[in-house]
């Protein structure tokens, strides 16, 4: 799925609960004090995004955090090789040397194409959906390969 770029951090959260929303369980008390006049699509997404991922979840303390998932900076940064081993050049998001996914943190006001301009050379900026519980809560098959790209080719600047 490629998104706009101009999106928000936020909005771009919203998209990607939205795009696994009907793989999912909710409990139907998350919603149940929108008066049923006001459910809309927009208004029960945007609530159910809160409840998993806004409150703090005292049974959830490692880096995920959340019942759900972390969105994580797909690494495509470019392999170098030392003399035993094969390293990657520096992640322009954390200013650091990692071989794994860098984690997806930023202020959810943030365009996304203050983010993607953060990269040096020409690479996709993918977006990962790391799952806690690969099938536990959803029926993951399709999504588990599934990044977010954005061309950095397609986009003027
Ligand atoms: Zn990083």
């Amino acid at each position: 799925m490629h998104v706009n770029t101009n999106l928000t951090v936020k909005q771009l959260k919203l998209l990607i609960f939205k795009m696994i929303r009907p793989l999912i369980q909710v409990p139907k008390s998350v919603i149940e004090n929108i008066p049923e006049a006001d459910q809309t699509e927009k208004k029960v997404l945007e609530t159910e995004y809160n409840y998993f991922f806004e409150k703090k979840w005292s049974e959830y303390k490692d880096d995920i955090g959340n019942p759900l998932y972390k969105l994580q900076i797909y690494n495509n940064t470019n392999e170098v090789s030392g003399m035993f081993t094969k390293g990657r050049n520096e992640c322009e998001f954390c200013k650091k040397k990692h071989t794994d996914n860098c984690t997806f943190n930023f202020e959810d006001d943030v365009i996304l194409q203050r983010v993607i301009n953060k990269i040096r050379d020409a690479r996709d900026f993918s977006v990962n959906i790391h799952w806690r519980d690969k099938g536990q809560k959803a029926n993951l098959k399709s999504f588990e390969q599934a990044p977010i790209v954005r061309k950095l080719s397609s986009v003027p600047e």
